[in-house]
């Protein structure tokens, strides 16, 4: 399904633009209840003023948060990136480090932020899990939960390790594109394996008779059945 689903998404990739790791770092942190889009816009002029970590993190917040206002959330923002690029100077020489539990005791960095990095900047496999991969994971059927961590667990035990950051890709795109919030089903490439599209949207002769058939479409709180992760 993954691979079905990167066929309908050729080139899935992050769309935050970035030449290496502390560029995608910071471009993460800022993305935080923000969009990808409105966080391009700031970047360029962010990192041409401040290229590296060891220059961030000589910032001040006066002088960085108007720069990123227009993210959100600017002074959690704001502490964080400077908080982040000081950790990095003092405990890395400057570098991200491509490690999980050295990039989350960074300040503004969780799981989904270090897996973004990992898996697109540092070469290390990693499955970034936004409400958009819970969402789409949840509805077709292959994972089963709310807490980005379980599903994460779940997907990673499913997949190859090759296969992680191009599922997170092209997952996070079909939640945008496709399986929004009110679903497009009719243009989705999965839907015919599609826990969701079975139970809720397809034909009515084809779903189950035993009260899970729900005419409004909308889905319950979780919608897949139980799918076992084969042990890793
Ligand atoms: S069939 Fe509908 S609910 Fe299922 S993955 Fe596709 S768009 Fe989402």
């Amino acid at each position: 399904m993954i691979e079905t689903l990167a066929t309908q998404h050729p080139n899935a990739d992050t769309e935050l633009v970035y030449r290496n790791a502390f560029e995608l770092l910071a471009a993460t942190i800022l993305s935080a209840q923000s969009t990808d889009v409105r966080v391009n816009m700031v970047t360029p002029g962010l990192f041409k003023r401040y290229p590296d970590a060891r220059a961030l993190a000589k910032a001040t917040p006066a002088k960085l948060e108007p720069q990123i206002v227009s993210t959100g959330f600017f002074r959690q923002k704001s502490k964080a990136l400077i908080g982040m690029a000081q950790q990095l100077v003092a405990e890395h020489g400057g570098d991200v480090p491509a490690d999980m539990d050295l990039l989350t005791k960074l300040p503004g960095v969780g799981r989904k932020t270090a897996n973004v990095v990992l898996g697109h900047a540092l070469g290390v496999p990693g499955l970034p899990v936004d409400r958009h991969v819970l969402r789409v994971s949840n509805r077709i059927g292959i994972a089963e939960g709310d807490d980005p961590e379980k599903v994460e667990a779940q997907l990673t035990a499913a997949l190859p390790k090759e296969m992680w950051t191009l599922a997170s890709d092209v997952l996070i795109l079909h939640g945008r594109r496709i399986c929004k919030p009110k679903p497009l089903c009719d243009q989705c490439s999965v839907r015919e394996d599609c826990d969701y599209y079975k139970l809720a949207v397809g034909p009515a002769e084809a779903r189950p008779h035993d009260g899970r058939d729900r005419p409004s479409g909308r889905p319950r709180k979780h919608d897949a059945r139980k799918v076992r992760a084969p042990r890793r």
